[in-house]
């Protein structure tokens, strides 16, 4: 990594995790006593080096005011939220909308083009600081960026489209796990291969498969599973679980 280069986070936060069927948006549920939303920050804040993070909410949140703001005053004052927590209330319809966003603000608050857009999905809450050190400093001084991927272990199958929500899917074939990556996040892309890719491909489902889609190769970065999305209702309490194990390992901050 040179040094002249800037890091700043983008936590898309807009969508309303229609998988989790609950009340509030995942990110705002309940997880160790606080939001998921403000654990899930507070792994990005711990890191000195990430000079800003732009959370992306949506237009019309209800819930940002009432549910986090009383928790940044009691988050560690090392972690400077006054000074690097931004909130960004503009939000789109898809997660690469509010992504560019981030980007959008971040670029128009004195980032450039060469400096270093991370972007963490706000429901991984469980993300460790080795694995935010380890992605910046194996994408090193890629012109492009890379990301942190799982190599699969369970043997991959492909099922045939889904036709009837009454049967169960049938196995239409199996593919080679060797070559097999799952992505996560964080991902970490230069800021000008990142807006443009995510304008030209705002259907891409993750900023790495927009920049693919330019005819860039990502570095895959191997992570580890406990960093799971909460995406269905169980995942809650295993995360909760992993969490928590984390914070008993993780040092003193301020
Ligand atoms: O729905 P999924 O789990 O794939 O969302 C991943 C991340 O993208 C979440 O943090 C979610 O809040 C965010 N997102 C967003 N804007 C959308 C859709 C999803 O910021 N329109």
């Amino acid at each position: 990594m040179t040094t002249h280069t800037r890091t700043f986070a983008v936590i898309p936060a807009a969508g309303i995790g229609a998988r989790m069927s609950a009340a509030l948006p995942k990110q705002y549920l309940p997880f160790a006593g606080a939001p998921l939303l403000v654990r899930t920050l507070s792994r990005l804040l711990r890191v000195g080096w990430i000079e800003r993070c732009y959370v992306v909410l949506a237009p019309d949140d209800r819930y940002w005011d009432t549910l986090v703001t009383p928790h940044l005053a009691q988050l560690p004052p090392a972690f400077a939220v006054a000074e690097r927590l931004r909130v960004v209330r503009l939000g789109g319809t898809t997660r690469a909308h509010s992504v560019r966003a981030g980007l959008r603000v971040a670029h128009a608050e004195g980032f450039g083009d060469d400096d270093w857009a991370l972007v963490h999905d706000a429901a991984r809450p469980c993300l460790t600081p080795e694995t935010i050190e380890h992605l910046h400093g194996s994408v090193g001084n890629s012109n492009v960026g890379g990301l942190i991927a799982i190599p699969a272990t369970d043997t991959v199958k492909v099922a045939t489209p889904h036709t009837s929500p009454n049967s169960f899917p049938v196995v239409e074939r199996t593919v080679p796990r060797e070559r097999i990556w799952l992505a996560q996040t964080p991902q970490l892309f230069r800021l000008a291969v990142l807006r443009q890719a995510l304008d030209r491909f705002p259907d891409a489902t993750d900023e790495a498969s927009a920049v693919e889609r330019l005819g860039l190769q990502p570095i895959l970065v191997k992570g580890h599973w406990s960093n799971l999305k909460v995406t269905l209702p169980g995942d809650l309490e295993l995360a909760q679980a992993i969490w928590s194990l984390q914070e008993d390992s993780l040092s003193d901050v301020g």
